[in-house]
């Protein structure tokens, strides 16, 4: 059953009782069965989270506890975010979105709407679970609301006592903290509405590896050491963004963004004998001034150009700029 949550619209719908053909799906919010996570149990933790944090104490929401845990099914349907597929225990992803915002926290896809606390109930959820979840998100973002402007100003005394140290951090020791990755989006048009300007949906991640640098190269070089077929999504939806992103200590910077990109109409022809290296056009961010390029080949199943490499160029200067932005 397709469901959008109170406050969003229809391309942030989740599938409450998805077809997973039997097949165990490890949800990466809990690293377990996504159809194994204990209602009654999660939503405790969450209560005692809250109580801890302060001074929060709701007569409702231990009420609403006592009263319906015992009636609520031990587990709930895993779910399924529609627009990527990926799928999650319902309740940690629940209280995620209602907390930060609906985004997958695979793929970042979604419009990172806020869903609205308000308590009316939701017909697929059992009676009192909503509005608990309603009464402790509304908790959990003020208390969000806090540590982020708490951890602002920590990071900002770090990071003016520690400018010198990172300066001097090894160029060699910088890469081995990042990770990089390359994230495919579409716009896909109607997806939220004719009124609505179309948003784009995460649809592909793909790791990035550092290419061995010659002594007489400069340059450094990260590319998608994968010979997937990585198009064909693309291929489809026509208009499609690539953003290059840098992970490091659990945060992201992007690198690159090519913001909104037309397939290119060369590439969607018949395909010739020799690949095709097509620059795509963007922007650095972040300090990470850099050149993105596409290498497409021919497709063995319909004789059309696909995109089955990524390329990265930037510099020595621009990843130690974006390393010290963590
Ligand atoms: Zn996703």
């Amino acid at each position: 059953m397709l469901v959008v949550l109170p406050g969003l619209q229809a391309g942030d719908a989740i599938d409450t009782q998805p077809e997973l053909a039997g097949r165990v799906h490890v949800c990466p919010l809990t690293l377990y069965d996504a159809a194994e996570c204990d209602s009654a149990a999660f939503l405790q933790e969450m209560m005692l989270l809250a109580e801890a944090a302060g001074t929060w104490r709701s007569v409702r929401a231990r009420a609403l506890l006592d009263t319906h845990a015992a009636h609520w099914p031990a587990r709930l349907p895993p779910v399924r975010i529609e627009a990527c597929g990926h799928v999650f225990a319902a309740l940690p992803l629940l209280y995620l979105v209602m907390d930060g915002g609906f985004r997958c926290p695979m793929c970042r896809g979604g419009s990172h709407g806020a869903i609205s606390l308000q308590r009316a109930a939701l017909p697929w959820l059992p009676p009192g679970l909503w509005e608990l979840l309603c009464l402790l998100c509304t908790e959990a973002r003020s208390r969000t609301a806090q540590a982020a402007q708490a951890e602002n100003e920590a990071v900002a005394r770090e990071m003016q006592a520690a400018a010198p140290a990172v300066r001097a951090l090894l160029f060699s020791e910088v890469l081995q903290e990042l990770s990089i990755r390359a994230i495919f989006s579409i716009y896909r048009s109607g997806a939220h509405g004719a009124a609505a300007p179309d948003s784009p949906i995460s649809v592909m991640v793909l790791d990035m590896q550092l290419r061995p640098r010659g002594a007489a190269s400069a340059a450094v070089v990260f590319e998608s050491g994968t010979s997937r077929h990585v198009s064909r999504p693309l291929r489809l939806g026509g208009v499609f963004a690539v953003r290059i992103v840098a992970n490091a200590y659990e945060q992201t910077r992007i690198l690159f963004d090519s913001h909104r990109v037309e397939y290119p109409s060369h590439a969607r022809g018949a395909c010739g004998d020799s690949p095709l290296d097509v620059g795509v056009p963007g922007e650095g961010v972040a300090g990470g001034a850099g050149a993105l390029r596409m290498q497409y080949a021919a497709c063995p199943f319909d004789h059309l150009y696909f995109m089955k490499r990524v390329e990265f160029t930037t510099s020595p200067a621009a990843v130690q700029a974006v390393f010290a932005d963590f």
